[in-house]
């Protein structure tokens, strides 16, 4: 049996040349980056070398990045404290339904304690329309979250037509944006998006587990989430992961010189499946317009997400109905969109990456025509 993944937006496999970087710091070079002897200097070298290649891919000076543990950290950080930061300017935060849970419970949790929350709802495309953002801002809002590319139907949204709604009103309002699904994926960089907070993560990008970074512009004052040492100047402590920091550092500097060329060779697999299905399963429905090519949000009316995930899984195929960490619930982002019942009921997110091969994104279509054909022929 073949095995064939395609949940690449959960989590994607480790390139063996970012495994080849990480491999010194896990053996020879395992000095604490904060010793003053050599071993140490060598690790404070590996850190100094990953941030510039952070940096780099997402065009900003390497004094901008700080490495946390992973997104979901980097969320946390910007929700929580940058609330906490501006809490005599105002109480008032926008975000929207569609947010990873990463940037939805600390806001919950600002909600319980106070803060007035403006939910936005994503459009029939997916979308954050600029126009609701726009009626949304205050002059008292002290935080936007609003992320670039959705987590389950790869729908982009126009962060940098937010940013410039903000500068125009020429409010002090900090705009983060949640861009673990965007990063090396889809063009962008600091500058293009005019975000304060921008939160990043390596496993996304065939980087390994337990590195993330937060790019935090200068000159917004941000306060410390973690407290203890002075490791990244100050600003998160904790000893540095630094085999995990140097895989990342590779991962982003090989997927953002190769960002263009994948993403072409991606979308030629998304056509592939998009067209294949078309024509050999005309009744699926097609979530959003399609805006990232890394991700196809589709739904096969009639089923249940849970039993053509199990049926594909006997086929050898590892493919998901939402947020990987939202363990099989039903997505509240399709029910954000306002899709009917079936719909939702049965979706898939089916999502690519550089190892994706048109042989398996064919053989993924071709189980996903056999396994629901072969579900209804059972119910009879
Ligand atoms: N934000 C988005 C949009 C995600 O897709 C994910 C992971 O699925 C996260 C945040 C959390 O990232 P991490 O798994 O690195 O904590």
């Amino acid at each position: 049996m073949r095995n064939v993944y395609v949940d690449n937006a959960a989590t994607t496999p480790v390139s063996q040349h970012v495994l080849d970087a990480m491999m010194p710091y896990l053996t020879d070079h395992y000095g604490n980056p904060s010793s003053i002897y050599r071993l140490g200097g060598v690790a404070r070298a590996g850190i100094v070398k990953a941030r510039g290649q952070v940096a780099a891919a997402l065009g900003c000076t390497p004094d901008e990045i700080v490495f946390t543990s992973c997104g979901t950290e980097s969320d946390n950080w910007a929700v929580l404290c940058s609330a906490e930061a501006a809490q005599r300017q105002g109480k008032h935060i926008i975000t929207s339904s569609a947010e990873h849970d990463a940037v939805l419970s600390p806001v919950k949790k600002l909600s319980t304690m106070g803060w007035e929350v403006t939910y936005l709802q994503p459009d029939a495309a997916g979308r954050v329309p600029v126009k609701d953002f726009t009626e949304a801002l205050r002059s008292d809002t002290i935080l936007a979250s609003i992320m670039l590319v959705n987590n389950e139907t790869g729908a982009v949204n126009p962060v940098n037509e937010y940013s410039a709604e903000i500068r125009k009103r020429k409010l002090k309002t900090i705009l983060h944006t949640d861009a673990v699904q965007g990063f090396c994926k889809i063009p962008f960089s600091v500058q293009s998006l005019g975000a304060d907070l921008i939160s990043v993560s390596a496993h996304k990008i065939h980087g390994p587990k337990g590195a993330g970074a937060l790019y935090i512009r200068r000159g917004v004052k941000l306060p410390q989430m973690i407290y203890g040492g002075s490791q990244e100047s100050g600003r998160r402590a904790g000893t540095e992961a630094l085999p995990a920091i140097a895989g990342f550092g590779e991962a982003a500097s090989h997927a953002a010189s190769e960002a263009s060329s994948t993403a072409e060779e991606i979308r030629k697999l998304r056509d592939r499946i998009i067209e294949s299905l078309k024509r050999e399963l005309p009744e699926t429905v097609f979530i959003g317009e399609g805006d990232s090519p890394y991700i196809i949000s589709l739904s096969l009316p009639g089923h249940r997400s849970e039993v053509l995930m199990s049926a594909l899984e006997g086929e050898g195929i590892c493919v998901a109905r939402s947020a990987a960490c939202k363990k099989g619930e039903r997505s509240r982002v399709l029910e954000a969109m306002r899709l009917s019942d079936s719909v939702i009921n049965g979706a898939l997110r089916v999502s690519l990456s550089r190892y994706n091969t048109s042989e398996e994104a064919d053989y993924f279509a071709n189980a996903l025509v056999k396994t629901s054909s072969k579900i209804i022929r059972n119910r009879r």
